[in-house]
Parts: structure tokens; C-alpha cells; sequence
């Protein structure tokens, strides 16, 4: 199937987008099946929609391996092809963050990524949760919710003791050396797809398909407030299910020393 850009545009509006609208985007290309144009085509109908006083920001997620020290102006996000289509627009401003920054076209561009703090990449006052605090969305388009970052921000804000890791990331000085800062490691996603079984539960998706995929669209806040409850709950609601998950038995031991859940012997 070719998807152009007024279909992709349509597509957006139907599922509820608006102009003036601040917005979260994460997204797989290829999932759209042939886009005429590419990922600048994508990012053209996001633009489209929102309009100039609206917001678009995307992940700009980079390694901070050694062989690859972060420099904002420089270092291909590895999130895909539609989010360095968008840090690449002259317009464009990315946040500092070594591993977890983002990029951002819009009104609120500056305010929104200046400060990252390298101990902040996704928690409270993160640019992502700065977007939604100003009312942003969440929009999922061909990806799911393991692709859903600003879950990362609700694990903070639910103090779940397992977010509690630091990491070491190598960026770029201002002398062009590398040197290394400690930033707080994020955790695993993988069982993620459980936010979806809530967010459907409480009717807090709209979803639709544009091209080949699958999308869906969120307020962002109701969705952080939904999971903040859900995982007082239940503070194990995040973790994978794949026994060789060292992240996500870190977490279980975490919780458990907190007294959170009992963990079984067998
Ligand atoms: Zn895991």
C-alpha cells in the first residue's frame, strides 16, 4: 500500500489530533507500509496537523557507549527513522540528555528541552513530562506501548523502588573530549503491553489505522494519573515476563525488600 501525505494527515485528524496540539510521537517507518516520500513525509503531516503553534517532540535515544560519545548536534538517534528525520529540521531543538533526549519542533521547543538533566532521563520534570503536564498527548503510530517511554515517567512518579540504578554514559565536552557522566539507568519495557490492557479498560485510547498500522492516541496525563493508581496496586504490573530478564529481576528483589510484593521460592 502507498500512504501519502494528506492520507497520513487524515489519518491523524480522524484519530483525533488537532491543531495547536502538543504531542509525544513515537513510531516505526516501516510500519506504514510504502510512505511516498519517507520519513520526511511523516513528519510533514505531524507538522501539518498541529500547526505552527502546536508541538511535536519525538525520542532522540542514543547508546552513551564509549565508542559513541553523545553530542547533541551530532549523534543519530537510534529510535528511528521518522524521530531523526524530525531532530534533523533546521527548527529543531534536542534536549542534552547522553542517552534519553529528545527533539522537538514547535512553540515550546526551548522550554521544553533545555536543562535535562543527566539524573533525570525520564522522570519527573523530564521534557516528556513537561509536554504532558502542558496538556500533550501520547500518539503510538505502528508501535506499541514497549515503544511507550512516558511509562517510564509514571514509574518514577509512583516512586517504584527499582527505578534506583545509575548508569555511566560517555559524551562529548565542550573541548571535544570524551568524558563520562552518571545518569539514572532506565528500566526495562518489554512488559509494557500491560499498560494497554489498562488504558483500553478505562477508555483512555482512541485508535485507528493509518497505511498498515496500527495507532493510537492518549491524553498523556490521564494516562500517567490511571498508571500512578494502578501501580500502588500493583507495583509489579511493569516487569517482563522473560525469566532471563536481569532488569526485571532486579526489580523483584527491589520490590520485595520494600515489602511491595512476596516473592515465591519455586
Ligand atoms: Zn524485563
Amino acid at each position: 500500500m502507498t500512504v501519502t501525505r494528506a492520507e497520513i494527515r487524515g489519518g491523524l485528524r480522524t484519530l483525533g489530533l488537532r491543531a495547536d496540539d502538543r504531542v509525544i510521537v513515537h513510531s516505526s517507518l516501516s510500519s506504514l507500509g510504502w510512505v511516498e516520500g519517507g520519513a520526511e513525509t511523516v513528519v510533514d503531516a505531524l507538522l501539518d496537523v498541529v500547526g505552527t503553534d502546536g508541538t511535536v517532540m519525538v525520542p532522540t535515544f542514543t547508546t552513551g557507549d564509549d565508542d559513541r560519545p553523545f553530542d547533541p548536534d551530532e549523534t543519530p538517534s537510534v529510535t528511528g527513522r521518522i524521530t531523526e528525520e524530525l531532530r534533523t529540521r533546521d527548527e529543531a531543538v534536542r534536549s542534552g540528555h547522553p542517552t534519553h533526549s529528545v527533539a522537538v519542533v514547535g512553540a515550546d521547543a526551548k522550554s521544553l528541552t533545555e536543562d535535562h538533566e543527566p539524573t533525570n532521563s525520564l522522570g519527573p520534570g523530564s521534557p516528556m513530562h513537561r509536554l504532558i503536564e502542558a496538556d500533550g498527548s501520547i500518539l503510538l503510530l505502528g508501535v506499541g506501548h514497549t515503544s511507550n517511554s512516558s511509562v517510564h515517567v509514571a514509574e518514577r512518579l509512583a516512586d517504584l523502588p527499582y527505578r534506583d540504578q545509575t548508569r555511566a554514559a560517555a559524551v562529548v565536552s565542550d573541548g571535544g573530549e570524551s568524558q563520562t557522566v552518571t545518569t539514572n539507568a532506565v528500566h526495562c519495557s518489554y512488559g509494557f503491553d500491560a499498560v494497554e490492557v489498562v488504558a483500553r479498560r478505562d477508555g483512555l485510547l482512541t485508535e485507528g489505522v493509518i497505511g498498515d498500522a496500527d495507532v493510537q492516541l492518549m491524553d498523556g496525563q490521564a494516562l500517567l494519573e490511571e498508571l500512578v493508581d494502578v501501580l500502588e496496586a500493583v507495583p509489579n504490573l511493569l516487569l517482563c515476563a522473560d525469566p532471563g530478564c536481569d532488569r526485571c529481576a532486579y526489580a523483584r528483589k527491589r520490590l520485595a525488600e520494600e515489602e511491595l510484593i512476596e516473592l515465591r521460592d519455586d
